[in-house]
This record gives structure tokens, sequence and C-alpha cells, in this order.
């Protein structure tokens, strides 16, 4: 467990998203300072660079992240 790398830049993790999930204060403490290797957007980050992560892609969106990640 630790703090994901992109926590100062991320747009979820300093609530800059057009809208914010009402889990968010959880979800940063599970993803962004715990399991970051598991939120969807840094799946994104890592596999299709920073410029391709979707700005309405929250961390628990994996589904999402997948179809993204295989092309579709
Ligand atoms: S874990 Fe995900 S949402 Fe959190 S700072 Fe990293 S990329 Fe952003």
């Amino acid at each position: 467990m630790s703090d994901c790398e992109c926590l100062s830049r991320c747009p979820f993790f300093n609530d800059r998203m057009a809208e914010m999930p009402a889990m968010a204060h959880l979800m940063k403490k599970n993803y962004c300072q715990g399991d970051f290797l598991k939120c969807a957007r840094h799946r994104v980050l890592l596999g299709k660079g920073a410029g391709n992560v979707p700005n309405d892609l929250f961390p628990n969106m994996q589904a999402r992240a997948d179809e993204l990640l295989s092309g579709q």
C-alpha cells in the first residue's frame, strides 16, 4: 500500500472531475493511497498513456478500462 505517483496531477484525486461520486473519499483511500495498480484510470494511463485517460473515468470503472485497453 502506497501513494499513487499521479496524486499531484490526477483530476480525480484533486476533485477536478465534473461530478465526484459520493464515495470519492473512500475511493481515494482505497485506490489513490492504497492499491493504485487496480485503479481504472491508472491502468489506462499505463496501457495507453496519460492522454488517453477519459476525463470521466473513475477508479472503479474496471469494465470501461478493460474496453479501452482492448481497443474497443
Ligand atoms: S489511483 Fe487512480 S485516481 Fe488515484 S491518483 Fe492514481 S490515477 Fe488518479
